[in-house]
């Protein structure tokens, strides 16, 4: 999910034409510590497979998938996710597989 700041709410509302406050009812909730999320998903600035808010989008579009960010073991599991769907995800963890000899046993098969 996408976390989304007031100001960048206030911002995204200005483009739209909308007030901050049904912006933030339409497309936000809150989560833990009051922290305001995109409350869909998919997006709903997603329209075939582009973003309509691209030159707007938030910190956390623009820093996706924030492999570059510390604290990447605590985000290890939406990082994964994202695995299938997501390039530069799959190919990162390609990479690390093959730098950590990470590898899947073959466990006998019984008849
Ligand atoms: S980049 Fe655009 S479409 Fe993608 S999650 Fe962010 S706002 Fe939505």
């Amino acid at each position: 999910m996408i976390e989304v700041t007031q100001p960048e709410a206030d911002r995204v509302a200005e483009v739209m034409g909308v007030k901050s406050d049904q912006f933030v009812a339409e497309n936000l909730e809150k989560g833990i510590g009051q922290r305001m999320l995109m409350n869909a998903i998919p997006c709903r600035f997603l329209e075939v497979l582009s973003c309509t808010i691209y030159a707007d989008r938030f910190a956390g579009c623009r820093e996706f998938p924030a492999l570059h960010l510390p604290g990447f073991t605590a985000r290890y599991f939406t990082t994964r996710m994202h695995y299938a769907r997501c390039p530069i995800i799959f190919n990162v963890l390609e990479a690390l597989k093959k730098e950590l000899c990470f590898f899947t046993p073959v466990l006998p098969v019984s008849v």
